[in-house]
């Protein structure tokens, strides 16, 4: 036990796994029976306040973990504050690709956890997304299902993602197929080495309504609870810069700093993180020519040395590029610079794609990653307390989520668990230690 709380809960061992027929109330029946006690740190205050500060996947993952497995009695608010909205930074502009493999490394670190906590989050969201007020277009989606398509480009991913194949997770299947069942699937696929891997289970966001709708999950949640006679959670979002994280102290118990790239912005934090940033530009395409053959519904998104995520027949998101070390955090991309982006993606994605060509250009935007540094170990997002980074006296706890790099999404389900499990407890060791071990690291 851990400050009156097991560790198995605290990780989520006893969390039920999301089914497809689970809704937004049988999560308030779990949230309302549970029976856990806070850390001592919180049990001489009749309530807690939590800040999280950035409302991306991280910010709005905590926020639902903290509203959802906290104990019943427990009187929380959260307050989540984002200087431009929900989904104002990296995760706004992300393309929406999520799968547990990488064609790069053999087994993807703790591949299984993240995978089914970052599937039950989108549920959740998916449930939220149905109620009528909020208004989901009827050409838009939360989550479109129908998998994702790597076709192999050279002979050391082949490699890799045979492997990957034959030790796939059960619930993310991997699929090794030939070229002519490749161009069954996305007619008119290019598979130069005749093999393409097709991850059935692999989804693909629509990262602005999956916030939204995650968010209005939160706002759900409360509600049903105050309906069931627990009126002791609250949220509210604050569209305001946190400037210092010293104006927060004294105000809440506990503040989760999810500021992805930015948060090298902040004062007591700058140049203090090993994480490096890498700005990306998406593309946005149509297919305006009436007479070209439209993008079949059933047909997976493709990956390759660039990624084209399908939003409707007529409409995708191309992306990314990779500039390192960039500080531009603005999401406005000029017409000379999504040219360029253009002349540098387009080739990529013909190598597959060759139907490319025939889109065009509509907009495009660009989003900053927090890239976690490389060690002999692998490459691990930045958890944990952070008080003795922001320093000085106060009641309150600094704790970080950050450095989700490109994978955010599948990360960002149990990092924000985990990490409410950390602020419910007062303990950090409840944490896999992996995700500690940047305080070790050489400061900037
Ligand atoms: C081009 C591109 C494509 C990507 N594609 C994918 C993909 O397909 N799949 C995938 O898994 N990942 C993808 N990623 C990575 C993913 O987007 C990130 O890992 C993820 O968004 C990080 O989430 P976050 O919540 O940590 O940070 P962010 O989403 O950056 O959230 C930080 C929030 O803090 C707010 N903020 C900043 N400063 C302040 C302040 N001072 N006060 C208040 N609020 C502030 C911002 O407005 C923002 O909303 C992509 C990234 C990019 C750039």
């Amino acid at each position: 036990m851990v400050g009156g709380w097991s560790c198995s809960k605290i990780l989520g061992m006893n969390t039920p796994t999301i089914t497809s027929s689970t809704t937004t109330s049988s999560y308030v029946r779990c949230c309302s029976t549970s029976s856990l006690s806070l850390s001592p740190h919180f049990n001489n205050t009749s309530s807690l306040r939590c800040a999280v500060v950035g409302a991306g996947f991280a910010g709005l993952s905590v926020a639902w973990h903290l509203l959802f497995n906290s104990p019943k009695d427990l009187k929380l608010h959260v307050d989540v504050f984002d200087e431009l909205g929900i989904g104002g930074g990296a995760s706004g502009v992300s393309g929406g690709l999520i799968h547990p493999y990488s064609p790069k490394v053999k087994l993807l670190w703790r591949a299984e956890e993240c995978w089914i906590e970052c599937l039950n989050l989108l549920k959740v969201a998916e449930d939220a997304a149905k109620s009528p007020h909020f208004g989901l277009d009827t050409d838009s989606f939360v989550v479109r299902r129908t998998g994702i398509l790597r076709p192999a480009v050279n002979e050391k991913n082949l490699d890799v993602m045979k492997e990957n194949a034959l030790n796939c997770l059960s619930s993310c299947r991997i699929r090794t197929i030939d070229g002519v069942a490749a161009r069954e699937l996305v007619p008119n696929l290019s598979t130069p080495l005749d093999t393409a891997f097709f991850m059935p289970d692999a989804v693909n966001v629509n990262p602005q309504v999956y916030l939204q709708a995650l968010y209005l999950a939160c706002e759900n949640l409360v509600t049903r609870m105050d309906s069931t006679g627990y009126q002791r959670k609250s949220i509210s979002l604050q569209k305001e810069s946190v400037a210092s994280l010293h104006d927060l102290k004294g105000e809440y118990d506990a503040v989760i700093v999810c500021l992805g790239a930015k948060v090298d912005t902040l004062p007591e934090l700058s140049g203090m993180l090993p994480i490096r940033t890498c700005r990306g530009i998406v593309a946005l395409l149509q297919l305006h020519d009436v007479s070209c053959e439209e993008y079949p519904g059933h047909s997976p998104s493709i990956l390759s040395d660039a990624w084209v995520a399908i939003q409707s027949p007529r409409s995708l998101c191309l992306g990314s590029t990779w500039e390192w070390g960039s500080r531009n955090y603005s999401s406005s991309v000029s017409v000379e610079e999504a040219s360029a982006t253009l002349r540098e993606l387009v080739p990529k994605a013909s190598t597959v794609y060759p139907e490319i060509t025939k889109w065009s250009l509509t907009g495009a935007r660009a989003g900053v990653r927090a890239m976690p540094p490389l060690t002999p170990q692998g490459s691990f997002p930045l958890l944990g307390c952070i008080d003795d980074l922001v320093g000085g006296s106060s009641p309150s706890k600094f704790w970080l989520i950050g450095g989700l790099g490109s994978r955010g999404l599948l990360y960002h389900g149990w990092l924000g668990k985990l990490t409410a499990g950390a602020v419910l407890s007062g303990q950090e060791d409840v944490l896999p230690p992996e995700l500690t071990s940047w305080r070790k690291m050489k400061r900037k």
